[in-house]
């Protein structure tokens, strides 16, 4: 056997190439495929990853050696470096930068610690305080704070007892009436989290049917995808928990994703609870040491459960034997950019395939593609019809807003009558209240009286949004503001009209009509600063709140007992959104929210939509509750029309700052594409629906190909593999740069 002297190796950078390196005769037992090396590039010292080895190499140049290799068990598991190989084919991206996306910022370097200073009271502090005769009230107040505590707490979380935490802490410190401690910051990314307490749990019969068959799928040890279908509030986590708990007695590892805005602290402290310190969190909020050290402690094994959102896709959990991806219809597992722009729901499936694990796709309204995976046979079955505790679904009522106007005479309605009358019966009875606007802001559209004026941003084809606390018109896209506008900066006018609701004016307008009353607004602006999100939830679930208003942030994943009423404000908000994908949203969005109505037995829940088009198949669907009838609908209109999950799409988007060459280079695209084989179908160039954005023009390509004919997609792949030049793919040409999407999710 010819000696294994080359190694290619890529570097996280966007670039389809890779580089050869000669492995020194001491380090070839130990590279392999998939290792970390430490290897000269441009007069520095660059970390990579092995991709192949060779015995020979074609490359003619001068050839410099790997100087280091990091040895097992730092190498990535198989089947993570499989699926990381599968997403740089399969979404056209440089296995340079797919690496980048997957290995956590400083993955190379020993995690530095960042540590906080405990403090808790000892017995002589007790005494101290029992018999207080000292002066200093600073320290004696912090005594007392401290004495009603039985955990050690941070340092700075006295800063409410006094200005000087830290100085305080140690004088009393010197005469031992406290212990002071160090405790690693990124050591427990729960610490936030309060613990909660343990639930006993017997399943029901239905959920007991569901979990052993999914213990039977981990017991075949091979590939086995799931859609588990199960109405919100019937179990899907509790059974999730379960069968991880049996990969882990089993040895093996799990891995859960759940959409970013579902890990609220109430998710992740189930976790805790079933997994203790065998369980990590992933999730966009870690600060980058802690993403690296989780990271290296996955690679040595200290956890077998990792949670998290997206890009937890990656973690190096060896292993592995359960994928769940909860809420699988979820828009927010698509990374749109920067490239890779994978799907992870999609990437789990194919991780789960590479490790013979099985994949558990969970969803009270799976996509449209799922659902037809399921349908067809393709995916394993599973079904929770029953909430839990006998609690029923919610009474779903429709208001139509165009008659409430007319026959109000009001047609600056916010809330029409029914949704205030059910909002002032539960508030009587101390009951809860979620309010769902999905859009932020006071009001979308700002415009003038007297003249055409519209306030639309300078740099996208997008109206302001105006944001009456901030004073400001906001650009919800490029972040660009603008003072409001008192008189029309066109024609002076003073008569400025207002168009469209957002949480802000909702707000503003409950405050006004139920003065005193516990409300509280959820959205991304109220939310920028970390824990703001879980300080809301916590004072929902402690009862502080009665009405919580919120954008599709809340539409998920809550679950209090208390809440007995959903109000839609506007259920139409994406309806007619030019997009194939508006009607299944706007159905998932209306479902899943009313599912927060009515989770017990003794308290039914009810759901109050107010829409503009109580006729849309959407709407009515939702407001029913028939997801059957609802998917038969839509899968018969997306056959017409040959979308998914009957066509593969691809979509090429052309962007830059000249109108004109981007549409050129769409145009040659276009040419490149051409002739199609049969069965493929190329759209465009057409202006996207936003037709610039950030000053950026955009003009898009769509390919399709029917399933029947390109089953595997393999035919629209090679298509572009051979037909688009790699230096489009990896710069872009003449100042336009084009992106490849490869299932998009979103047209616009
Ligand atoms: P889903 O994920 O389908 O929305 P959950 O697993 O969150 O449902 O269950 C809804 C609620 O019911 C949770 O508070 C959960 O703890 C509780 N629950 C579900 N099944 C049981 C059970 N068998 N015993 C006790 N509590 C349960
Ligand atoms: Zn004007
Ligand atoms: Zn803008």
């Amino acid at each position: 056997m010819a000696l294994i002297v080359y190694a290619q190796v890529v570097l996280p950078l966007s670039s389809y190439k890779s580089f050869t390196y000669r492995i020194p005769a001491e380090l070839r037992q130990v590279v392999r495929a998939g290792s970390f090396v430490s290897v000269p590039f441009r007069q520095r010292s660059a970390t990579g990853v092995v991709v192949s080895l060779h015995h020979e190499t074609p490359f003619k140049g001068k050839i410099k050696s790997v100087r280091a290799v990091r040895e097992e068990p730092t190498a990535l598991p198989h089947d993570l470096w499989a699926t990381i190989e599968w997403i740089s084919r399969y979404y056209f991206t440089p296995l340079g930068l797919v690496l980048k996306s997957a290995l956590p910022l400083g993955f190379s370097k020993p995690a530095a610690q960042r540590y906080e200073t405990l403090v808790a009271i000892t017995e002589a502090g007790r005494e101290a305080l029992a018999d207080w005769r000292g002066h200093a009230p600073a320290q004696k107040g912090v005594l007392e704070w401290l004495l009603a505590r039985s955990a050690p707490s941070s340092v700075d979380s006295l800063a409410d007892v006094t200005a000087q935490p830290m100085a305080v802490c140690r004088r009393l410190a010197t005469r031992d009436w406290v212990r002071l401690e160090q405790r690693s910051l990124a050591a427990d990314p729960f610490r936030l989290m309060t613990p909660a307490a343990q639930e006993q749990v017997t399943l029901t019969e239905e959920q007991e049917g569901v979990l052993t068959a999914a213990k039977q799928a981990i017991a075949r040890k091979e590939f086995v995808p799931i859609l588990l279908r199960g109405v919100t509030g019937s179990g899907k986590t509790e059974i999730y928990l379960q069968a991880a708990q049996e990969v882990l007695r089993q040895g093996g590892a799990a891995l859960v994703l759940v959409p970013e805005i579902a890990l609220t602290p109430q998710v992740a402290q189930r976790f805790r609870s079933a997994f203790d310190q065998q369980v990590a969190l992933w999730h966009s909020h870690l600060s980058p040491q802690e993403r690296a050290w989780t990271w290296q402690e996955l690679l040595k094994g200290r956890f077998s459960v990792v949670v998290g959102a997206r890009s937890a896709l990656f973690a190096p959990l060896r292993n592995l034997r359960l994928v769940v991806v909860d809420e699988e219809q979820e828009g927010s597992y698509k990374q749109e950019d920067p490239a890779p722009r994978y799907h992870a729901r999609d990437a789990a499936l194919m991780r789960a395939k590479r490790a013979g694990a099985v994949a558990l796709l969970t969803s009270a309204t799976p996509s449209v593609e799922s659902y037809y995976n399921a349908l067809i046979g393709r995916y394993d079955r599973l079904e929770l019809t029953e909430r839990f505790g006998g609690a029923v679904y919610p009474h779903v009522r429709l208001v139509d807003l165009k008659a409430e106007r007319r026959n109000t005479g009001n047609y600056q309605l916010i809330l029409s009558n029914p949704l205030l009358k059910a909002i002032e019966e539960r508030l009587d009875r101390k009951e809860q209240v979620i309010l769902l606007q999905n859009r932020r802001g006071f009001a979308p559209i700002v415009g003038c009286n007297d003249c055409d004026y519209t306030a639309d941003c300078p740099h996208c084809t997008v109206s302001f949004t105006y944001h009456k606390s901030a004073r400001l018109l906001k650009c919800h896209y490029c972040g660009t503001t603008l003072p409001s506008p008192e008189v029309c900066p066109q024609c002076g006018s003073p008569y400025i009209y207002l168009h469209g609701i957002g949480t802000e004016q909702v707000e503003e307008y409950l405050r006004g009509l139920l003065p005193g009353v516990g409300l509280r607004r959820m959205d991304t602006d109220t939310t920028r600063r970390r824990g703001a999100h879980h300080r809301i939830l916590r004072e929902f679930s402690e009862g502080r709140i009665d009405i919580l208003l919120g954008t599709q942030m809340i539409a998920k994943g809550l679950d209090f007992a208390n809440v007995t009423l959903v109000g839609v404000v506007n259920g139409d908000t994406a309806l007619f959104l030019p997009d194939f994908r508006s009607g299944e949203r706007t159905f998932q969005l209306v479902y899943q929210v009313s599912g927060r109505a009515g989770r017990r037995r003794d308290k039914p829940g009810e759901a109050i939509i107010q829409t503009n088009h109580p006729e849309d198949a959407a709407i009515k669907a939702a407001a029913r509750l028939d997801a059957h009838r609802f998917y038969n609908q839509i899968l018969a209109e997306r056959q017409e029309l040959l979308y998914p999950p009957f066509s593969r799409l691809i979509r090429l988007l052309f962007q830059g700052k000249d109108q004109e060459k981007v549409w050129d280079r769409a145009r040659e695209m276009r040419s490149f594409l051409t002739p199609l084989q049969k069965g493929i179908h190329l759209l465009g160039p057409a202006s996207a629906p936003y037709e610039r954005l950030r000053d950026n023009w955009r003009v898009h390509l769509l390919l399709k190909s029917s399933r029947e004919v390109d089953l595997g997609g393999q035919q629209l792949h090679r298509l572009i593999t051979n037909r688009v030049p790699r230096s489009w793919l990896e710069r872009g040409h003449q100042g336009v740069r084009m992106k490849i999407d490869v299932d998009p999710v979103s047209l616009l």
